[in-house]
Formats: structure tokens, C-alpha cells, sequence
């Protein structure tokens, strides 16, 4: 017998299959899909077995040398949902299934994950203990062995003594190892909400349809009761004996969903995020491949989940760029996972207070079926929104903080209420110049300006490692005259400290949240009421339920505004109706200040009545005009390379291919792209705008192969991207 075996090695030339003999050892075991050790020149290599075949008729045919791991078996589902990955973003096969298995399978470290238990039994009959217990004058070897007449079983840490050893000694008992998972949950609280009848309405459409591949949008407003649903759904299937995934954009940000999940279910669930340790990662993994839990919550990878008899999918927070993977492969959660729910045919339902453009058409259209909550659960209300031009706040030198928003921050710590308060930006000052000669800190490897954080006196790229420490005269005219422009989240801090005092202030960005747990602890510090003003970049904006918070303020909606970008109206409005959502959740009435200088704005204006509709009418609009999605398709073709006119002669090669290959197509530049320097590299890049999705493959394939013979210069082709 003989196999076809797809090999581990990152190189799309090798994108093809092997053939290797089975040896007889392994005739009964080997299954497709499972993951072998095979030789290949002079080395020993890795790869998946495609295809198991009695006859060849090559000569020469090496063995397969061993299975790396018998309960690592890609099932035929995810075998084809390799290949559609593979059609989809472009990949080699092997990188699509060693994207669908958590890393820790990726390599073969020959490391034992498994966590072992150790117990004590007894090794004599009941008659013969009973006899040593009669006639021995010990105390503690009588105690210790009573409790094992009864329990039969008991763990070791619980009886290591002297006494235990000699017991042991004596061969009258016995130490034993027993696997365990390191995430054990066994408490579970039922709890048992009614659904309100707004809820019940959305519950009882998705369950008439748990037979049916349907992709449902529901779109809930912030606190409508999305997740409680999402929960009765997941019930629902588990009593079907079905399973289910629950995908979640940051795991991180959400323990609050996980809790409630665990409470729920468990477990019955596997939980599967970049937050666990490889060992934690490969125990919650095997109890998905030894069937042993009917939900899997996670981020954007756990779409990839191998459960049997897959019963439903849900997308919380659908909107959320995390969805879609910025490295190769690739590809966006939510269309693997429309593969996997027409493939089982069930139900995908996709959750959001904001749903993303392409999402939202498709259910005006009546492709998606639409489903909508439009009230929060219980008495809370949605929070006042008020819209603070800060060019006339700049006529009275306020530049942070606006009168208004001034008197409300004071207003609510008098209360003993607290704030929350997003600026986009983090560190110090984001531009320095020279007031003398007008010379400004660049990255030496990026085409952008340095940010200056006083948190170590640093001139940090955003974009790459580069640092340097600030000088205090001017690099290039020897001046004393620095300015420090531009505010970050740094200096905000410092200026809410000294507008405020004795407010207890606390600071959420990636600066402040390096450390492990340092996110959950300023969290559960915030949400303790450890401190009056929660401030951060858009970190704090996700899903948290603080009830003493009834303010919020956006320092400066206008920095992703700004951003030249076709979706950056979609982020602001998204971002901004996320924020507002953060304020007044229980009972009490919560109000949001937005200061901007574009406050006729539609993505602004339409906060102020958290009107999605109207938004989404007028962004559609400009996206009709400008021939982007949801009315075209978009690729976007990044040339790359250290050497400028390799990059440009390259692109303009790709830009020929291109004009000679496709028709009905709009191909656009290639033009140098947003950061067109990063890390030394130069960027290039053309966009199509396309109707047809099928034709343009078959062309940015025969790109790719070309572009595989070329050194010295990268090629990246983005189907779908989310930035351009
Ligand atoms: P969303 O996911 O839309 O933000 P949640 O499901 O988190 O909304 O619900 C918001 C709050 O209301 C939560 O605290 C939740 O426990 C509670 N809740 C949801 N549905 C009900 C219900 N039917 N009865 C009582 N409380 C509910
Ligand atoms: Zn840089």
C-alpha cells in the first residue's frame, strides 16, 4: 500500500504531493488526513497523508518512517476546507491545514503535553486490609487506609505522608498516574433567564431553521440580550446532540462572555485563544478531537475547530476586523465559517450592534435573513450623545478638553460616578518638530514620524523596533527649540491629573498592558471602583458592562477619520456607537461627549441618534460612486523590496501582466502604498475592483507562480482586504 503525502515545507513549489510505501506496522492504523514523519533528500520531514492507494508504479519508493500522533486526524471536512482555504487565499495547501490545527501541533518537539494526576488505590483485598487495619497499632496508616475502603480512589496530594510511604513499602498500596486537563470547570449555574418576547421572536426563527444552511445577521443594539440568545441557541443543539462554535474577536477583552459561557455549559466547553499556554492550548484541542465537549468558544481560528457533527455557528461582534488574519493565509473567519455551515447544512448567525457594510446589504437584500433587537434588556436606556465642534473650543484655547466636557467629568466624580475616556493615539507627543528650522523625527527605516513617549524618554517607530533617546537641541540646527505636538494617551494622563486632582486615574493601551493579566487587572480594578477615569486608545471601547459609568468622552473622533482609507467612515461610526455603549448600562442614564473638528460629518451626525440606518444609506452611497465594496470586489497586490527600483520595475511588470490578462476589471497604480516605507522595505501597490470573484483567480494564480522565480522582490496578494 502506498501513500500521497503532502509535506511540510514552506515553498510553493513544493505545493504537490509524494508518494511513500507503508510500511507494514502501519498498514492498520494509517488514516487520510493524519500526520506523518517521512524522509525527503537527505533529511527527515513532516507532512499530511492525502491519499491512501494500493498500487504506484514509480520505482524507488521510500517508507513512511512513523504517525506522529494517532489522535491527530484532519477529517475529510476539514481535508476539503483545505483546499477551499487553498482556492481562497492563494496558500500552498500545506500552509492551509497547519493554519486550521493550533501551533503547538505545527511542530514536532516530541513534547509530552500531557498533565498527569497522581492517586493512590489499594493493592490488597478488602479482607486482607481489613486484617492489617486489626492488627496494626498506627493510627495514621488505619485512617488512610479506611478512607481508601471507601473511596477507593484518592489523590496523592491529599494523603503524602511517612505513614503513606511505608503503606506503599509494604505493597499494600499503590501510587497510580491518571491524565487530566489543566482547565477544569465543573460548577454549573443554570441560570435560567425568560427570554423577552423581542428575544424570543429572534430564538424561535433561528431554531425553525437549525435543519437548513441560513446565514442569519442579527443585529441587536448594545445590551439587547445578543449573547443570552446565543446561549438558548447553543442549548438547543446540544439537546440535538449537535455542537456548536462560538466565535468571539478578542478573548482577552471578553472574559465577562467566557464566564457566562462556562456557566452555562460547563465542561462542555473547550476554549480556544492565543491567551493560553501551548500545554492549556493542546489539552483544550484534544477534548474537541477525543469528542468530549459540544462547544468550542474562541477567537478567529477556533472557526477551524474539528467537532463532529457540527449543529451551528455564531459570530459575536461579526463587525470586528479580527475576523480577518493580516498574515498569510489570508483569510477571514467568516467565510470559513459559511463553508463549514453550508457543508454541515446549519445555520450561521452572525451577531453585531454595528454590522459591517457588506454584512448589512446582504440582509436588505434578503440574502442574509435579518433579524433585529431594538431595545436593551431590562430598564436601561440608551445614553444621550452630544457632538462638541472643537474649532470653536479652540477659539477659547481649549485644545483637550472642551468646557462642556470639563464641567460633566467634574460633574460625575462629585457623584461619585465614573468616566471613561478614548483618544486613539498612544504614547506622549506624536510629532515633534524643530520651531527653529522645522526639522521633524522620522523613523530611519519607516516613511513615518516618530512618536515621543516620556516613559523612558524614547522616540519609538510605531512600525518597526527602532528607538532612540530625544535629544535636547535640535538634531539639525543645534537650537534649543523642540516642540512636542500631537497627543497621545500619555500626555492625556498627565493632563487629566493635573485638571483633575485627586481623581484616581488609570491608563489602558499597549504601553500599560505588556503584562500578563495586566488588561483583567485594570479591569477588575476599574470595574471594583480602584479608580474614577478609565482612559485608553480603542481597547476600552469592547463589550465591557461597567454599571457606575455614565460618561463617556471621545477625546478626538477625527484620528481614524482621518486615516485615507475607504472603510475609515465605517470605523468611526462603528467605534464611536461601540464607545457610547460603554456608558450608562444599569438603570442608570449615561451621556457620551464627542469632540471632533468634522462635525458635519454623516458618520458623526448619525451617532447622535445612534442611527445605523441612516449612516449605512449614506456610507452606501459613496461606496456605489466610488465602485467599492459591498458593490465591488476588491484585491490588493503589494509589490515589495528593499531595493526602490526593483520594487518599481516589478510593479510595473505586475501592472502589464495584469492590463493584458484581465478584462472587465478596474486595475488601479501601482501607486506607492499608505506606508510606503516600513522596516526598509519600499511598497508598492495596485488594486482591482472586480464584479466576477471566480475569473480574477485563475489570473493572481499564474501571478503568483511567476513571482516565485523573481528575487529580491515580494509579492503579497490580499483577496478581500480590509485596508487598502
Ligand atoms: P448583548 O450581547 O446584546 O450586549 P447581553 O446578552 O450581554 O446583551 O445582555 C445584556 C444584559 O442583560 C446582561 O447582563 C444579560 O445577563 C441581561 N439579560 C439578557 N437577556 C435577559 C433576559 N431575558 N432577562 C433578564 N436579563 C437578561
Ligand atoms: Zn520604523
Amino acid at each position: 500500500m502506498f501513500a500521497d503525502v503532502i509535506i511540510e515545507y514552506n515553498s510553493k513549489k513544493l505545493d504537490k504531493t509524494f508518494t511513500y510505501k507503508i510500511p507494514d506496522f502501519l498498514k492498520k492504523s494509517l488514516k487520510t488526513g493524519m500526520k506523518v514523519k517521512v524522509p525527503f533528500g537527505k533529511n527527515t520531514i513532516n507532512g499530511f497523508v492525502l491519499k491512501i492507494k494500493d498500487n504506484c508504479n514509480l520505482d524507488n519508493i521510500k517508507n513512511i518512517i512513523d504517525i506522529i500522533n494517532p489522535e491527530l486526524v484532519l477529517n475529510k471536512e476539514l481535508q476539503d476546507l483545505g483546499i477551499y482555504l487553498k482556492n481562497k487565499t492563494l496558500c500552498s495547501l500545506v500552509t492551509a491545514f497547519q493554519t486550521m490545527l493550533p501551533s503547538t501541533f505545527k511542530i514536532d518537539k516530541n513534547h509530552d503535553y500531557t498533565k498527569y494526576e497522581k492517586y493512590i488505590i489499594l493493592k490488597k483485598s478488602e479482607n486482607e486490609i481489613i486484617n492489617y487495619i486489626n492488627n496494626t497499632k498506627f493510627k495514621k496508616q488505619i485512617d488512610i487506609l479506611n478512607l481508601l475502603l471507601k473511596e477507593k480512589k484518592v489523590s496523592y496530594k491529599k494523603l503524602v505522608s511517612s505513614s503513606l510511604t511505608t503503606l506503599i513499602k509494604k505493597n499494600l498500596v499503590a501510587v497510580v498516574k491518571e491524565e487530566v486537563y489543566r482547565i477544569n470547570k465543573d460548577e454549573v449555574k443554570k441560570s435560567n433567564t425568560l427570554l423577552t418576547n423581542e428575544q424570543l421572536k429572534v430564538f424561535n426563527e433561528i431554531k425553525l431553521s437549525l435543519n437548513n444552511f441560513n446565514v442569519f445577521l442579527l443585529h441587536g443594539i448594545t445590551g439587547s440580550g445578543k449573547t443570552e440568545i446565543y446561549f438558548k441557541l447553543i442549548n438547543e443543539v446540544i439537546k440535538n446532540n449537535k455542537s456548536a462554535i462560538l466565535l468571539i474577536p478578542e478573548i482577552s477583552l471578553t472574559t465577562q462572555i467566557l464566564e457566562r459561557c462556562y456557566n452555562f455549559f460547563g465542561n462542555n466547553v473547550a476554549v480556544l485563544h492565543s491567551g493560553l499556554s501551548s500545554s492549556e492550548k493542546y489539552n483544550e484541542y484534544q477534548k474537541i478531537l477525543r469528542d468530549e465537549v459540544k462547544v468550542v468558544v474562541g477567537t478567529r481560528s477556533a472557526v477551524f475547530s474539528p467537532l463532529k457533527n457540527l449543529g451551528i455557528i455564531i459570530i459575536d461582534e461579526e463587525h470586528s476586523e479580527n475576523y480577518k488574519q493580516d498574515t498569510n493565509p489570508r483569510y477571514n473567519a467568516k467565510d470559513i465559517a459559511k463553508f463549514r455551515c453550508k457543508y454541515n447544512n446549519i445555520p450561521l448567525l452572525l451577531g453585531s450592534a454595528t454590522p459591517s457594510l457588506e454584512s448589512a446589504s446582504r440582509a436588505y437584500k434578503g440574502v442574509y435573513k435579518l433579524l433585529t433587537l431594538k431595545n436593551r434588556v431590562g430598564f436601561s436606556i440608551l445614553p444621550k450623545i452630544e457632538i462638541v465642534d472643537m474649532s470653536e473650543e479652540a477659539k477659547k484655547k481649549n485644545i483637550i478638553f472642551s468646557n462642556i466636557l470639563q464641567t460633566k467629568i467634574k460633574e460625575k466624580l462629585e457623584k461619585n460616578e465614573q468616566v471613561i475616556l478614548l483618544l486613539n493615539r498612544r504614547g506622549y507627543s506624536t510629532f515633534i518638530t524643530c520651531q527653529n528650522c522645522g526639522y521633524t523625527y522620522k523613523c530611519p527605516n519607516c516613511d513615518i514620524t516618530l512618536t515621543y513617549h516620556k516613559d523612558g524618554n524614547l522616540l519609538k517607530c510605531h512600525y518597526c523596533e527602532y528607538s532612540k533617546k530625544i535629544d535636547e537641541l535640535c538634531p539639525n540646527c543645534r537650537e534649543k527649540s523642540l516642540s512636542y505636538l500631537g497627543l497621545g494617551t500619555e500626555k492625556l494622563e498627565l493632563e487629566i491629573k493635573n485638571k483633575f486632582k485627586g481623581a484616581k486615574v488609570v491608563r489602558m493601551d499597549i504601553d500599560t498592558t505588556r503584562k500578563k493579566n495586566s488588561i483583567k487587572n485594570i479591569i477588575d480594578d476599574f470595574a471594583n471602583h480602584k479608580y474614577d477615569i478609565l482612559l485608553g486608545t480603542q481597547m476600552i471601547t469592547k463589550g465591557f458592562d461597567f454599571p457606575l459609568v455614565t460618561l463617556v468622552g471621545v477625546i478626538n473622533a477625527d484620528t481614524s477619520l482621518n486615516i485615507p482609507d475607504f472603510r475609515s467612515s465605517e470605523r468611526t461610526f462603528s467605534q464611536l456607537l461601540q464607545a457610547s455603549g460603554r456608558a450608562g448600562r444599569k438603570n442608570k442614564l449615561g451621556e457620551v461627549i464627542i469632540q471632533t473638528y468634522n462635525k458635519d460629518n454623516y458618520a458623526i451626525k448619525n451617532i447622535i441618534n445612534h442611527n445605523y440606518i441612516n449612516f449605512f444609506k449614506e456610507e452606501m452611497k459613496i461606496r456605489k460612486a466610488l465602485k467599492y465594496p459591498p458593490y465591488y470586489y476588491l484585491t490588493l497586490i503589494k509589490i515589495k523590496s528593499k531595493d526602490y527600483n526593483e520594487a518599481l520595475n516589478n510593479a510595473n511588470k505586475v501592472s502589464s501582466f495584469l492590463h493584458k490578462n484581465l478584462k472587465d476589471v478596474l486595475i488601479l497604480g501601482p501607486s506607492p502604498a499608505a506606508l510606503f516605507k516600513t522596516n526598509n522595505l519600499y511598497r508598492f501597490q495596485i488594486l482591482l475592483k472586480y464584479k466576477d470573484e471566480e475569473k480574477i483567480k485563475i489570473v493572481l494564480k499564474k501571478l503568483d507562480l511567476i513571482f516565485l522565480n523573481i528575487k529580491k522582490t515580494f509579492i503579497e496578494i490580499d483577496i478581500d482586504p480590509l485596508y487598502t
